[in-house]
């Protein structure tokens, strides 16, 4: 099926016209394909080949509007690194419609198609460069199953953009159920417009939440149940050492899904005070200050939504399962990296001390979990490829006999417990470098490492002895990379 006969729905477009301007993407010349993600594609009932015709990359471009599109950029608003930043909206991104799925209805919208009403200052484009890496990114976090936006593709032009150097455009299909984020409601507190506030809520209530309806107010349960979303999908983040690096409150979904991929990074050599986005000089989106910030955010949305729960001391009760969710996930997922299957006295402590020791000596983050399944409960003959990580080597002895009373406290199999390991440290995550060299290639029309690096992070659990170079350390030079909000 070629992208023009997508059988689009508009859901979105049947709010009123206050949520969203009608508009078509401005064209690009001389489209091509960059990538396709087999698995987004198969979810909405398509695959490469269809999606590699010329007619479908035009589509996919905002050259051309499928059939049954009835594309539009909606409004939203938001704080920004903590400062309450007025009306933003989509200022690139162009929704086409949405296809229902096996999963439910899925959205697509283009990225990087064009000047909306809400561009403010910007061109409405997106460069080859963010886009890869959105597109590596989302899809990296899929196979790591971690709640998340979708990327169905990426198409460049050669048309030039101007960030910090001049640049080439693409435009990338972004998929979810929903981009309603916590600025759309925001956005409607903060002027003053209590009916279509609560046109908002009632939309993602009856969509997506349908069962909080039977709440006594489903406007209260709705904050709880994105807050406690929200509280996981950062317990995830922390775990595998994610840095979204934007945590603004309009790159909040409303489903509690990672959204907006720009100046994310990956933990190496721990840090947990680590600011991946070089424009956050304050460091307010650091590793250490997210599961924070996620509650902050949900701040921000209580704020939006108390006119519809009509009582502070709801709203309060919402926003304080936030905490106790997030320990409580977190606890879960650390438990499982360390390959423990019960709860025992003393494991705070023993976490604590992991964390110490991995700061002290900045140990890669991605390498360590991943040697640990490696470790003997019975003794530290075999420690040495995780005893060279550190460089206070002492510190880590003292940690790993701990640890080794600890498996045998519950009488760990090391067979078994490697493999339940396996299963929850990638072996592979996107590292900048990698993207980058994906990026460079790309910029020279050669798109063979983007489609190696997707194939390669859909199974990031997995050996793969033919890809073992993305395993190990980053080279040198990858420090010299830097990420920030040009996009
Ligand atoms: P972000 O920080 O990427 O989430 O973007 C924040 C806001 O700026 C959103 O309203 C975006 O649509 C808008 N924006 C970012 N880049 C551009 C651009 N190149 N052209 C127009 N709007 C943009
Ligand atoms: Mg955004």
């Amino acid at each position: 099926m070629s992208a023009n006969t997508f059988p689009f729905k508009n859901s979105f477009a049947g709010l009123p016209p206050a949520f969203y301007t009608h508009l078509m993407p401005t064209p690009l010349p001389a489209p091509y394909l960059v990538a396709v993600s087999p698995s987004a594609a198969r979810l909405i009932g398509t695959d490469q080949s269809a999606l590699a015709l010329q007619d479908s990359v035009e589509v996919l471009v905002g050259n051309r509007v499928a059939e049954q599109s009835q594309p539009l950029a909606a409004v939203y608003s938001g704080h920004q690194f903590g400062v309450w930043a007025g009306q933003l909206g989509d200022g690139r991104a162009i929704l086409l419609g949405e296809i229902d799925t096996a999963e439910g209805p899925v959205e697509l919208q283009l990225k990087g198609a064009g000047m909306t009403p809400y561009s403010r200052m910007g061109d409405g484009r997106a460069v080859l460069r963010s886009s890869i890496r959105e597109f590596l990114c989302s899809e990296a976090m899929h196979g790591l199953g971690i709640p998340t936006t979708r990327a169905l593709s990426v198409v460049g032009s050669d048309h030039g953009v101007v960030r910090e150097s001049i640049e080439t455009a693409a435009v990338v299909v972004r998929m979810a159920p929903t981009f309603i984020r916590f600025g759309s409601f925001e956005h409607w507190y903060y002027n003053r417009k209590p009916d279509e506030l609560k046109q908002l809520a009632d939309y993602v209530i009856d969509r997506f939440y349908p069962e909080l309806r039977a709440e006594e107010n489903p406007y209260a349960a709705l904050l709880e149940e994105v807050t406690r979303r929200t509280a996981r999908m950062i317990a995830h983040w922390q775990a595998v050492g994610f840095m979204h690096g934007v945590m603004n409150t309009d790159n909040m979904s409303i489903l509690g899904q990672t959204l907006d991929y720009g100046p994310f990074g990956f933990m190496e050599g721990f840090d947990a005070n680590h600011i991946c986005n070089h424009s956050d000089d304050r460091g307010r989106y650091s590793y250490a200050n997210q599961p924070q910030i996620g509650h902050w955010n949900c701040y921000a949305l209580a704020q939006a939504l108390l006119p519809l729960i009509g009582e502070v001391e709801l709203t309060q009760e919402a926003l304080d399962i936030y905490q106790p969710e997030f320990a409580k996930q977190i606890d879960q997922l650390l438990h499982a990296k360390l390959g423990l299957t019960t709860v025992q006295d003393g494991d705070r402590e023993l976490l604590d001390r992991l964390f110490a020791i991995l700061q002290a000596s900045h140990a890669d983050f991605t390498i360590f979990f991943r040697r640990l399944s490696g470790l003997r409960a019975g003794g530290p003959e075999g420690d040495e490829p995780l005893r060279d990580l550190f460089i206070d080597r002492p510190a880590f002895d003292q940690w790993a006999e701990s640890y080794r009373a600890r498996l045998r406290a519950e009488d760990s199999s090391d067979s078994a417990r490697k493999l339940a390991m396996d299963q929850v440290n990638p072996k592979y995550v996107l590292r900048n470098y990698m993207a980058q060299v994906a990026i460079e290639k790309a910029q020279n029309k050669d798109f063979s490492e983007v489609e190696r690096l997707l194939a390669l992070l859909e199974r990031p659990f997995d050996e793969q002895p033919e890809n073992e170079q993305y395993a190990g350390f980053p080279p040198d030079w990858s420090n010299q990379l830097s990420v920030s909000c040009s996009s």
